[in-house]
């Protein structure tokens, strides 16, 4: 029997009684800084392919990790229940019913 443990608190899910999340997360490095690098007078489609190249290039550079990042948690129902809460990791904001207005 597989056991799975919680990637955040590595607490072990019990796969009978625990429910179980996978939290795949993807990352990939938009290349639009590129497009801007383009020169006015270049044939339109020549520089299409030039950028198309040229991020290859980068992406399999040792840059790669840094261009495209694939990830794959398992959570507990709790653990899940906080990741939700702030997916990206975001600064604590404040509590509701804080503002005076
Ligand atoms: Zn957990």
């Amino acid at each position: 029997m597989i056991h799975y443990s919680c990637d955040r608190c590595k607490r072990e899910i019990d796969a009978d009684s625990d429910l179980r999340y996978i939290v795949r997360i993807e990352i990939e490095a938009a290349m639009d800084h590129m497009a801007g690098e383009v020169v006015d007078d270049q044939d339109h489609l020549e520089v299409l392919e030039d950028l198309l190249e040229s991020s290859d290039d980068y992406c399999e550079s040792s840059l790669s990790d840094e261009c495209y990042q694939r990830k794959r948690y398992d959570l507990c129902g709790e653990c899940y229940r906080q990741y939700m809460k702030n997916p990206i990791g975001k600064e604590a904001s404040l509590p509701f019913g804080f503002s005076n207005n």
